[in-house]
């Protein structure tokens, strides 16, 4: 009962090992295995039980072995709000530590940083001089390279999604989003697509569907090749939620923590 007889990896193991989990939750040692697989699975799930971890390991294992020749976008996971978004991905990026696996974070709204950067922006506007006030803030974001170019972008948001769309052109492995955005991105995108994508996950679906992203969802999933890997987690097994498993899960095999 431990990280290494789940048949992971040596880096996935001594990231385990770096984040104090000494074996795997009941949620880990059922679900690694069988997505080890390549099988659907739809687990109900609560936050706390592991389950971040239970897909993003299998995940992550077989990301190991990718042809590196290959840059796309191979694993989406959609969560409905920035906020898990955000956690999932610096979970992806403690597991991923010891690895070459890129991750990337594809959240709409404005981080306080991109709003301090929006406010740099007007406050230039304002004056088409760089003063004392907008050079502290420069320095508080860090990001001066970005005046030349953000400029004429106007408003934090649009610089924001500009960063994004540029951090997807760079072909991270592994996309955590929240549905409206990434399919802006998509929508909007030459370069990015889902053509290569491997693995698709679905977190706290039933929080996704009462945030009223199911057309959204919809969407994604006609967007993502016949053959793919589909991984559903939720709370909650509502009526709603069986109609997602049934539209987006092949033969799945059903988990509970
Ligand atoms: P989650 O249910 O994915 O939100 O995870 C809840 C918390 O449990 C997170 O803080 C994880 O870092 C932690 N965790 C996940 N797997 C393990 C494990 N095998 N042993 C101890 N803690 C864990």
């Amino acid at each position: 009962n431990s990280f290494l007889e789940l048949n992971l990896s040596r880096p996935l193991v001594r990231a385990c090992e770096a984040l104090g989990y000494q074996k795997p939750t009941p949620i880990q040692a059922a679900c690694i295995p069988l997505a080890l697989t390549g099988r659907d699975i739809c687990g109900s799930a609560m936050t706390g039980s592991g389950k971040t971890a239970a897909f993003t390991l299998p995940v992550l294992e077989r990301l190991l072995f990718r042809p590196k020749r290959i840059l796309a976008i191979r694993v989406l996971i959609l969560t409905p709000t920035r906020e898990l978004a955000a956690q999932v991905h610096s979970m992806i990026e403690k597991l991923a530590q010891f690895t070459d696996i890129r991750c990337c974070l594809v959240v709409g709204g404005l981080s306080t940083k991109v709003k301090k950067l929006a406010r740099f922006i007007l406050a230039l506007d304002d004056t088409h001089k760089y003063t004392s006030a907008t050079q502290q803030l420069s320095t508080d974001i860090g990001c001066i390279m970005y005046l030349s170019t953000s400029y004429s972008y106007g408003f934090g948001n649009a610089l924001f999604s500009q960063v994004q769309e540029a951090a997807l052109r760079s072909m991270p492995d592994i996309v955590v989003a929240t549905p409206g955005r990434i399919i802006d991105h998509l929508r909007n995108s030459l370069s990015v697509g889902l053509e290569d994508l491997a693995v698709l996950i679905l977190d706290e679906a039933d929080r996704l569907l009462e945030l009223g992203f199911s057309a959204e969802i919809q969407e994604l999933v006609r967007m993502c090749p016949k053959r793919r890997q589909t991984m559903l987690f939720s709370a909650t097994m509502t009526e709603e939620v069986d109609k997602l498993v049934k539209l987006s899960l092949n033969k799945p095999v059903r988990l509970e923590a």
